[in-house]
């Protein structure tokens, strides 16, 4: 779904999200990295000068597995979105806001338009925590403990070359 950003009224524009349609699912799926269940929300765009500013919430779910102990599990994510975007190819100056390189919430829309599916694939990737867990920490801990002691009862006992300095 993209929009002209020069027809956006000033005084905004509203979108619901929602998982019944089959493109935002897919933008879910992606940004938080397994099947998506769910992704619905509301995002508001907001031009100012040459620049979109786009706010709201967006809440979506996902089938993935835990980075620790590996069981599968879903993933829940809010996003409070406050995005601004500038169009691509401009130089700073050109840019009514000064934008820092290092400013995660600025992206550039390309031809004069926005694609929401872009907006909302990088704002729940914004919002995945960098190591996702189960939430039942203590079964995780468990299922963690008996991995590491399978792994540990497989690794090799050393390279050969070094049991012949046993018996010095
Ligand atoms: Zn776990």
């Amino acid at each position: 779904m993209k929009f002209v950003v020069a027809n956006i009224p000033d005084a905004g524009r509203a979108l619901q999200i929602s998982s019944n349609a089959d493109w935002v699912l897919l933008a879910a799926s992606e940004a938080l990295g397994g099947e998506a269940i769910s992704c619905e929300g509301e995002l508001v765009l907001q031009p100012f000068g040459k620049n979109l500013r786009v706010t709201g919430l967006l809440s979506a779910s996902a089938n993935c597995f835990c980075h620790r102990c590996g069981e599968s599990m879903v993933l829940n994510c809010e996003s409070d979105l406050n995005l601004t975007y500038a169009p691509a190819g401009l130089s700073n100056s050109d840019t009514e806001v000064s934008l820092a390189a290092s400013d995660l919430s600025t992206g550039w829309y390309d031809d004069g338009c926005i694609e929401i599916k872009t907006v909302i694939m990088e704002s729940l990737a914004l919002s995945v925590p960098s190591r996702v867990q189960c939430s039942d920490s203590s079964a995780c801990d468990s299922r963690t403990a008996a991995l590491l002691a399978t792994a540990q009862s497989e690794e090799p006992a050393g390279h050969p070359a070094f049991s012949a300095l046993k018996n010095f």
